[in-house]
C-alpha cells in the first residue's frame, strides 16, 4: 500500500535539499529587522551611540575582516558535521529541526532571555511554564492551572538533568513526612513511625504538605517562623544523606529500580544525588521490556527486608532498542507493594518515546482507543504499547526530550510532574511555602523558575522554540502525530524491508531483527554464513559499522549512509533470549565467552526518525536504498574473507 503524500510535512523542516530555504530566509530577515526596530523604538530620542561613520574606520574594518575570516573558517569546518537532516542518516536520535522551532529559537537569541526568573525573561519564562502544560496534556496529566492538582513541567538541558530532577523530587517527597515527625509538629495527623512516613503515597504527602502550610498560615508570624525552621532543620535537603539516615536508623538508604535497558543518566543521577550507584537495582527484561514479575519479586523482597524504594523507572522507548516498558504492570506492581506497606514513585523515562504519546491523543485531549491508533499502521501499537501510553497519566513524573523526537535544537529536555504542589519541596528559598502567605496563582509562582530547577541561568530561546513548535503543531494525533506517525510507518517499512533483505542474503549472511520493534528504532543482528564464532561476527559487524559511522577524515560525500551500533550482552538479555538470537544467526553461544568476543554481540541500530525516508514525491525509498547499500557491503566483505 503506497503511503499517500502528506503535504503538511512539506513545510515542517528546512528540508534535506534545503527546499524551504526561502521560507526560512524570509522569516529570519523579517524578524531580525523586527528586533532592530525594537531596539530603535526603546528610546528613539537617544542618538546612535556607534557613529554612523564608524564602519569606515580601519579598526572597524579590521575587526569585521577578522570576524568574517573566523566565521568562514567555522562555516567551512562545520561542513564536516553529521548530516542529520538527510534521509541517508539513520544513526542516532537526531534529524532535521522543525522550522517553526528553529525560527523561534533564532528569533529569540538576540533578545537573550534568561529563564532563571521573570526579571531576566518576562516573556519566555511564561512560555516555558506553558510548554510544561502542553507536554502534561500530551501525557494525560491534569493540565488546567486553575485546578489545584495541575501538573507542572519545565525545560532542562536534556533528559539527563530531567531524570536527575525526578530523583530530587521523589527524595524530597519521601523524606518530608519523616522531617515533620522528627520536628514533632503539633496538631498534624502524622504517620506512626518513620517507615510509614517514608512510605506515604504521593497524594498523602501532598495532603500533608498542604495541611502543614495551612497550619503555619494560622500561626502568628513568630511562631510560624520558629516551626518553619524546626522542620527545615530536619529535612534531608538540610541535613544531608548521612546525618538524615543516622538520625533515622530504622530507615535504610532507598533503592531505585530500573530495567537493565535504562539510560546511563540514571547511574549519573544516583552518583550526583549521593545515593550511590549501589542503590541502582537493574531489573531483567523480556525482549528488552521491563520484566514485571521480576519487579514484583524484587519489591516483595524489599518489603520483607524493610528496604525502602525511592522510585521505579519505566522506560518509554529505550535508547538502544526503542522498546516500551509495561507501565500498566509497573503501576499494578506498586498497587501490590502498597498492600505490603511499601510505596515509591513511578517515573517514566520517555526522553526518546515521549512525543509518541501524540499518536494516542485526540485534539480534545482524550485518549484514542487501540483500534483507532492501529488503523493507521500495520503492527503498531501492540496491545502492551497502547496500555503503556494509556496509563501514563497515573505515573508521578515523566522525562521527555524535545531535542529528540520533538525535533528541536539541543539543550531542550523536559521534566513534568503530575501534581505541581510537590514542587514546593524543591524550592530553594522556602519563603513562599513557609511564610504563611497564601500561595500565589500558578503562573505567578512559577515565574521564579530558578527556585525549582536544578540549573540556574538557562536559555529562554529554547522555551520559545518549544512553545512555538507546539502551537504550530499541537501535540495530538492529527497535528504533531503526523510527524511521529511517519516515523512509525518508516520503522514498519524498514522492518518489512529487513525481512526481505534477510531472505536475499540467504547463503551469504544470516540477518535478523532481534526484537519486534515497539516504536521507531530497529536493530539488525548479522553474521556471515558458515561462521559460528561470536568474535568473528563482531569483527564483521564492526567493519560494516565502519562504513556507516561518521568519519571526519574523509569528505562527507564519500559516505553513503549513516547508521549506529550497539551490543547485546547475555547478562542483560538473559539466557533464553541470548540463545534464541544467537541461534537465529547461526552462532555458537559458548563462543560468547571467548576473550575476543568480550561477552557481547555487536548489532546495527537504526533510528527511523527522518520524516523523508520514504520520498513519495520522487518515488524513492531511502530504506530500500540503504538495504541495497548494506547488501553490497556484506557481499564485498564476505567475498574478501573468502578470497
Ligand atoms: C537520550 C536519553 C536520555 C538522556 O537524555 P539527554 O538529553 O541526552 O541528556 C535519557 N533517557 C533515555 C531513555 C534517552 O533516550
Amino acid at each position: 500500500m503506497p503511503t499517500p503524500h502528506d503535504h503538511t510535512l512539506d513545510a515542517c523542516f528546512l528540508g534535506p535539499y534545503g527546499e524551504n530555504d526561502t521560507l526560512l530566509e524570509k522569516l529570519l530577515v523579517e524578524f531580525q529587522r523586527d528586533h532592530v526596530y525594537w531596539r530603535r523604538n526603546f528610546h528613539p530620542e537617544d542618538p546612535p551611540v556607534i557613529a554612523t561613520a564608524a564602519a569606515h574606520h580601519p579598526d572597524y574594518l579590521a575587526f569585521e575582516a577578522r570576524t568574517r575570516r573566523e566565521l568562514h573558517l567555522l562555516s567551512a569546518a562545520l561542513k564536516k558535521s553529521v548530516p542529520f537532516h538527510s534521509p541517508r542518516y539513520i544513526g542516532h536520535m537526531a534529524s532535521d529541526l522543525l522550522l517553526p522551532g528553529l525560527a523561534a529559537h533564532m528569533l529569540t537569541l538576540p533578545y537573550n532571555p534568561n529563564n532563571v526568573c521573570e526579571d531576566a525573561a518576562p516573556v519566555t519564562v511564561e512560555l516555558e511554564v506553558k510548554v510544561g502544560l502542553q507536554l502534561a496534556r500530551m501525557l494525560g496529566y491534569p493540565s488546567d492551572p486553575a485546578k489545584p492538582e495541575c501538573a507542572f513541567g519545565h525545560l532542562t538541558s536534556g533528559g539527563t538533568l530531567a531524570n536527575y530532577q525526578a530523583l530530587r523530587l521523589a527524595l524530597a517527597m519521601k523524606a518530608f513526612p519523616v522531617a515533620l515527625r522528627a520536628a514533632r509538629v503539633p496538631e498534624l495527623q502524622l504517620p506512626d513511625d518513620d517507615w510509614q512516613a517514608f512510605n506515604l503515597r504521593q497524594t498523602e504527602v501532598i495532603a500533608l504538605l498542604e495541611a502543614w502550610q495551612h497550619w503555619l498560615a494560622a500561626q502568628s508570624a513568630d511562631v510560624a517562623m520558629d516551626w518553619r525552621s524546626r522542620v527545615e532543620a530536619e529535612r534531608i535537603e538540610q541535613r544531608g544523606l548521612s546525618a538524615f539516615f543516622a538520625a533515622h536508623p530504622r530507615l535504610q538508604t532507598p533503592l531505585v529500580m530500573a530495567p537493565i535497558t535504562a539510560h546511563y543518566s540514571w547511574s549519573k543521577g544516583l552518583k550526583l544525588l549521593g545515593l550511590g550507584r549501589d542503590q541502582l537495582r537493574l531489573l531483567p527484561t523480556q525482549g528488552m521490556r521491563l520484566d514485571a514479575d521480576a519487579l514484583q519479586s524484587a519489591l516483595d523482597q524489599c518489603a520483607k527486608a524493610r528496604q525502602p524504594v525511592l522510585m521505579c523507572v519505566a522506560v518509554l522507548g529505550s535508547t538502544e532498542y526503542g522498546t516500551v516498558d509495561p507501565i500498566h504492570d509497573v503501576l499494578a506492581a506498586r498497587r501490590q507493594a502498597r498492600t505490603w506497606g511499601l510505596d515509591f514513585s513511578v517515573h517514566v523515562d520517555a526522553a526518546w518515546g515521549g512525543y509518541l504519546a501524540t499518536l494516542f491523543r485526540n485534539a480534545d485531549g482524550s485518549l484514542r482507543t487501540h483500534k483507532e491508533v492501529a488503523a493507521e499502521f500495520t503492527h503498531f501499537p501492540s496491545r502492551e504499547v497502547h496500555a503503556a501510553f494509556a496509563n501514563l497519566g497515573d505515573t508521578d513524573s515523566v522525562t521527555v526530550d524535545p531535542h529528540k523526537l520533538g525535533y528541536l535544537p539541543y539543550g531542550t529536555g523536559a521534566f513534568i510532574c503530575r501534581d505541581h504542589r510537590a514542587m514546593a519541596l524543591l524550592s530553594e528559598q522556602a519563603d513562599y511555602v513557609f511564610n504563611g502567605k497564601a500561595p500565589a496563582d500558578y503562573m505567578t509562582r512559577y515565574r521564579s523558575l530558578g527556585q525549582y530547577i536544578p540549573e540556574g541561568s538557562k536559555p529562554g530561546a529554547a522555551a520559545a522554540a518549544a512553545y512555538v513548535a507546539h502551537q504550530v503543531m499541537p501535540l495530538d494525533h492529527a497535528q504533531f502525530g503526523r510527524l511521529t506517525g511517519a516515523t512509525i510507518r518508516a520503522a514498519e517499512a524498514f522492518h518489512v524491508a529487513a525481512q526481505r533483505f534477510a531472505s536475499q542474503m540467504a547463503g551469504c549472511a544470516h540477518v535478523i531483527v532481534p526484537f519486534e520493534p515497539d516504536s521507531n528504532l530497529v536493530c539488525l543482528a548479522l553474521n556471515p554464513c558458515g561462521n559460528a564464532q561470536v568474535a568473528e561476527a563482531n569483527t564483521f559487524v564492526q567493519r560494516l559499522y565502519d562504513t556507516l559511522r561518521c568519519d571526519p577524515t574523509r569528505p562527507l560525500q564519500m559516505k553513503e549512509f549513516f547508521g549506529s551500533m550497539t551490543s547485546l550482552q547475555p547478562e542483560r538479555l538473559g539466557p533464553a533470549e541470548t540463545a534464541r538470537i544467537l541461534a537465529a544467526v547461526g552462532l555458537d553461544t559458548a563462543t560468547l565467552a571467548d576473550s575476543q568476543a568480550e561477552g557481547r554481540l555487536l548489532i546495527l541500530r537504526h533510528t527511523l526518525m527522518n520524516p523523508y525516508l520514504i520520498d513519495t514525491h520522487n518515488g524513492i525509498s531511502y530504506i530500500d536504498r540503504y538495504f541495497e547499500f548494506l547488501g553490497g557491503q556484506i557481499r564485498a566483505l564476505t567475498r574478501a574473507d573468502a578470497a
